[in-house]
């Protein structure tokens, strides 16, 4: 069973939401003007303690959540996080203060609180984040508004964290990461928070984040929509340093790029001629269309077999 299929059963069991309310199924819940998520990290499935800090796991844990939020136009306001704990390096004397400080100033600079949470001992660590955020007037930006002939696009540049990932694993040299950026990529990302709130404000229809892949997640929003996608693979906006480590792993760089995982930026569904809003760096990848599925152009580049994060840090 693939995470989409256990999503689907999952929701079949937990029961309905309130009308007018949004339940499982998108980026975040809605409960009346507020948005709430819930994403977790594990111990060697998303992390390794061998490239990970206390520090960075912090970070990385609200700022998935905030990415989610983000998606739905939302500004958040408050998280709570569930640490379970397991042996290595969170014992160490300052390591679960540096986790909570790097988590703290993240929420800080995003707007939002730590307001509690719970704790346990475990056998591996795991960090839970619930994150809630303030909708706007309008609403929440769904993934499944998307129309047949707009724009799909993307913010930022895509296939650092899945090359960072490549590098830490010890899949490609570590050479091809001077500066450090893509590492930086995998464990500090940045959540797209101003430019959701932005892109809800300028009315773009649909929007998810790409945290599982451009591919997958564009995929995602089509079908949501109803919908099918053409992706320009040429179109594919590479992070610096990105088409060395796919070259190095025998990968076509766009398609590597399309089909890595922790992008964390916006992919955003609007009509093709709509302005990005002011600030937000919006580069076109695509076009949804009547006809179902995801095709990418050139045909042939993007192996199907690689299409996604698996949520194993093992991949190559
Ligand atoms: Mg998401």
């Amino acid at each position: 069973m693939d995470e989409d299929e256990l999503v689907r059963l999952i929701a079949r069991h937990a029961g309905g939401v309130a009308p007018g309310d949004v339940g499982i199924g998108d980026d975040a819940a809605v409960v009346g003007d507020t948005a709430v998520c819930h994403d977790m990290l594990v111990q060697d499935v998303h992390f390794r303690w061998t490239w990970t800090s206390p520090a960075d796991l912090g970070h990385k844990a609200l700022a998935v959540n905030l990415s989610d939020l983000a998606a739905m136009g939302a500004s958040p306001t408050a998280a709570v996080v569930g640490l379970a704990m397991g042996p290595g390096p969170l014992a160490e004397p300052g390591a679960v203060a540096a986790m909570y400080d790097a988590m703290a100033a993240l929420a800080a600079a995003c707007g939002c609180a730590i307001v509690g949470g719970d704790t346990s001992a475990s056998a591996v660590t795991v960090v839970g984040v619930t994150a809630l955020g303030r909708l706007p007037a309008s609403g929440a930006v769904r993934r499944g508004g998307a129309r047949a002939g707009d724009a799909l696009c993307v913010t930022g540049s895509v296939g650092a964290a899945a090359a960072g990932l490549a590098v830490r694993e010890g899949h490609a040299p570590a050479g091809l990461d001077p500066d450090g950026n893509l590492e930086t990529a995998l464990l500090r990302p940045t959540p797209r928070v101003a430019e959701g709130i932005a892109l809800a404000k300028a009315g773009v229809h649909a929007m998810i984040d790409c945290s599982d892949g451009l591919a997958r997640d564009a995929g995602r929003l089509a079908a949501a929509s109803g919908l099918g996608v053409t992706l320009d693979l040429d179109a594919v906006p590479l992070a610096p340093g990105v088409a060395g480590v796919a070259r190095a792993l025998g990968r076509d760089p766009a398609a590597f790029a399309a089909s890595g995982g922790e992008d964390y930026e916006l992919i955003v569904a609007l009509p093709g001629d709509a302005p990005a809003p002011d600030g937000v760096p919006l580069v076109r990848v695509g076009t949804l269309t009547a006809e179902p599925g995801v095709r990418a152009q050139p045909a042939g580049r993007l192996d199907p077999a690689h299409l996604g994060w698996r949520h194993r840090v093992g991949d190559a």
